[in-house]
Parts: C-alpha cells; sequence; structure tokens
C-alpha cells in the first residue's frame, strides 16, 4: 500500500491543531527551497522575493552556508557561556570591524532579544527614558514591545516598561522637543521596515544623533532589517542614500540576514557603551553559540566575495523602477533590496495573494503597502519574470489606477 504525500491542506490542517494561533494560517507550507527558489508541499514553485522578511540572504540552501554549519556541528556545536569559541571572538571582531569603531558586541539568538540587550545596557547609564519613533517595530518581548508602536500589538500586555515616549518618525524638530538630559537614548530603525519601508529625510539621522548627544543621550540604531548589507551597504546609517552626513551610533542591534536564516542577533555597543554591562548584567545560553556565529561568518565572506551589497543596490533600483512603472503604483521606496511600494488603492492583501498565486512570494506589511527583501542572489531572470508579470498580478488584485 502507499501512503499519498501530504499535502499544502493536510499539513494546514495539522498546523491548526498543533500551533498556538499567533500568525493567522499559513499562506502555504512550504518543504524545501534553492537559491531564491522555494517549493510547497504541492511541489508548487515559487520565486521568493521576500526571503524569510529580510533573513534569508544567500538564498535557501547556499553551499557556503551549508558547508559552515556542517563543519562547525561536525565540530564543536555548542558551548555554555563559562566558555568562549572562535567562531564567536571572531564575528564579533568582524562585526565591530564593519561598523568602523571601537564596539563591543553581545550575542543573541533573535532580534527582539539584541534589543532587549540594548534596552537594559541604556538602563546602566542611569538614565530610564527612551525617545522612540511611531510607526517603529522593535520586537515582541516585553521590554522590545514597549519600545513599539502599534496599539495593537502592545494594548493587549500592558503594563509594558515605562517611560517610554513616541516621536512622529523623520521629523527633527519633534526629537529637539522631547529629547532631554533624562533620555537615556534615542531609538530609530534607519528604514521602518515593517511599517512598510518608510525612509526617513537624509537629515534625520544625523539629527538625531547631534539631539542625542547634545543631551547626554545614547543614539541606537535598529538595524534588524536594514543591517547586514540590505540597503546596500554594511549598515544603513552608512549608505549615502539614506544619510547626508557621518552617523555613529552609540549602539547598533543586528539580527535577521546576519546568519542567513541560522538564528542570531546582535547588539554591538560602540566606546563606553560597550563596557556598561558588568559580569551578571546580562546572559544567554544560545546568544554566540558557534554554529549560528560560523553561519553569519560565511554570510559574511559570501556577501563580500561575491560583491552582493553592489548586487543589492542595483538589483533593488531595477525593481523599484520595474513595479513604479505600473501606474496602479502611487511611489515606491527603500534602498538596496529592502523595497517597498503604495498602491493607488488598498489591495495589498489580494496583491499578495494574486502574486503567489502567480509564483511569486511579496509582503503586505499595510493594507496599501507591498514590501520586498529578497534574497541577494535573486536572479536577474528571475527578478524579470515577477516584472512581467507584476501587471497581470495587480490585473487580477483587482488594483484600480
Ligand atoms: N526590529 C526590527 C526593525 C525588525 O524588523 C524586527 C523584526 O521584524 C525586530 C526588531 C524583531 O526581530 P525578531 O522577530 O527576530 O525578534
Amino acid at each position: 500500500m502507499t501512503t499519498a504525500p501530504t499535502t499544502t491542506s493536510a499539513w494546514t490542517e495539522r498546523y491548526a491543531g498543533a500551533l498556538m494561533n499567533t500568525f493567522g494560517a499559513p499562506k502555504t507550507v512550504l518543504a524545501r527551497g534553492e537559491g531564491a527558489h522555494v517549493w510547497d508541499a504541492d511541489g508548487r514553485e515559487y520565486v521568493d522575493l521576500l526571503g524569510g522578511i529580510a533573513v534569508n540572504a544567500l538564498g535557501h540552501a547556499h553551499p557556503r552556508l551549508v558547508a559552515a554549519v556542517t563543519e562547525q556541528l561536525q565540530t564543536l556545536g555548542h558551548v555554555s557561556n563559562f566558555f568562549a569559541s572562535a567562531p564567536q571572538i571572531t564575528l564579533a571582531e568582524r562585526l565591530v570591524g564593519l561598523l568602523g569603531t571601537d564596539a563591543r558586541v553581545f550575542f543573541t539568538n533573535s532580534g527582539t532579544e539584541a534589543n532587549e540587550a540594548a534596552f537594559k545596557l541604556t538602563r546602566r547609564t542611569g538614565r530610564t527614558r527612551i525617545v522612540v519613533t511611531e510607526g517603529s517595530f522593535h520586537g515582541r518581548t516585553m521590554g522590545a514591545l514597549a519600545l513599539t508602536s502599534k496599539e495593537a500589538y502592545r494594548a493587549p500586555f500592558e503594563p509594558l516598561p515605562g517611560e517610554v515616549v513616541f516621536v512622529p518618525y523623520g521629523d527633527v524638530a519633534a526629537l529637539e522637543a522631547v529629547v532631554d538630559n533624562d533620555t537615556a537614548a534615542v531609538l530609530v530603525e534607519p528604514v521602518q521596515g515593517e511599517a512598510g519601508v518608510i525612509v526617513p529625510p537624509r537629515g534625520y539621522l544625523p539629527a538625531a544623533q547631534r539631539i542625542a548627544h547634545d543631551n547626554g543621550a545614547l543614539l541606537w540604531l535598529d538595524e534588524i532589517q536594514t543591517g547586514v548589507g540590505r540597503t546596500g551597504t554594511w549598515f544603513a546609517h552608512q549608505n549615502p542614500a539614506l544619510v547626508d552626513a557621518p552617523v555613529a551610533p552609540d549602539i547598533v542591534t543586528l539580527a535577521k540576514g546576519l546568519a542567513g536564516g541560522i538564528p542570531i542577533g546582535a547588539c554591538l555597543a560602540t566606546h563606553g557603551s560597550g563596557k556598561l554591562f558588568d559580569p551578571g548584567n546580562h546572559g544567554t545560553t544560545f546568544g554566540g553559540n558557534p554554529v549560528a556565529a560560523a553561519a553569519a561568518l560565511a554570510v559574511l565572506d559570501v556577501l563580500d566575495e561575491d560583491d552582493l551589497l553592489a548586487r543589492a543596490i542595483t538589483l533593488g533600483a531595477r525593481l523599484q523602477e520595474g513595479v513604479g512603472a505600473d501606474p496602479r503604483v502611487r511611489e515606491t521606496r527603500g534602498s538596496g533590496l529592502l523595497v517597498g511600494l503604495t498602491l493607488a488603492e488598498p489591495r495589498a492583501a489580494e496583491v499578495v495573494a494574486a502574486a503567489q498565486d502567480a509564483g511569486f512570494i511579496v509582503n503586505a506589511a499595510t493594507p496599501e503597502r507591498i514590501r520586498m527583501a529578497p534574497p541577494f542572489v535573486l536572479a536577474d531572470a528571475d527578478a524579470e519574470a515577477f516584472l512581467g508579470t507584476w501587471p497581470a498580478i495587480l490585473d487580477q488584485a483587482g488594483v484600480r489606477a
């Protein structure tokens, strides 16, 4: 007797019975991936233009990532934090080198944990007030949630850690009005990813730095979505397309693309800020795990050797130009391979469904905004196939100009 292979609909039913309903029903159940392509449990192929939401920088099953993880796991898979490991130390040094200034690193397993570490670090300044921006997304744990603006995420879990002040994003005067010498840190995303790829004026981050530092506060940049080359430079705050003057943050948080899909996060703190924690102030079992660190080193190597940051810029520009050519797209925004677009009508969910029907994975960040954050290894032919299908996707989704 042969048993039929489990279909996506059977898996989806099992999902509903076994997993907490935090994400809603899955759009499909993916079975494997290769490069920028994924296949679902029914064998349907998709071009992945979302990359696990800015995570799968090298796409799926990249041989260098597979080899690095395999080799490290065969050598030393995990150590307690009573011990150190070569990949952990090497990765910290590499990140500090990319940041280009004296810094110390704390490794975590996710973005929200990187932000928790940073949040605790700011408390060590002796100040407790944090200024953050409207539209921000910094994570779902209690501290990071307190720094996240969306009311629907926050309200069911209040009270959250207090003394968090929200100001409009991209608004220098608003920062000037609230940052004072009780402020521990000003926390900003260089580009707001979850809000739908919102790019602030180029003077915003330099001004945020000036205002923070004039008040003795730290500038903390959440580069969890924008970091590790996503916008075309290692860090978005180093990107001349995004800033009009050099920016030197005190804290930078990273995660997502850093290890190309192996869970990792990092909190980098420069100069004196990197020395604010004393032994016992913070900890983690898995953070800085040798396998995750080896994966991250492989990602950084491949991005570097294959010149993929430059590719992010050209490919991202082509995607923006291509989708923006349709009159049903009001505007495109973003930098490198973090691409957002505003539809003429709020039918982003329909566009995501139509794209999936056509074999492409994109994301609805808001009812009007589509986000793409594809792997850096996305082939030109795949990008062109998507752009060629884009008008038909908008037709099927019923978007009018
Ligand atoms: N910060 C930013 C800017 C993010 O985009 C995200 C995730 O989307 C997070 C923090 C939270 O990261 P994680 O989901 O790994 O906890």
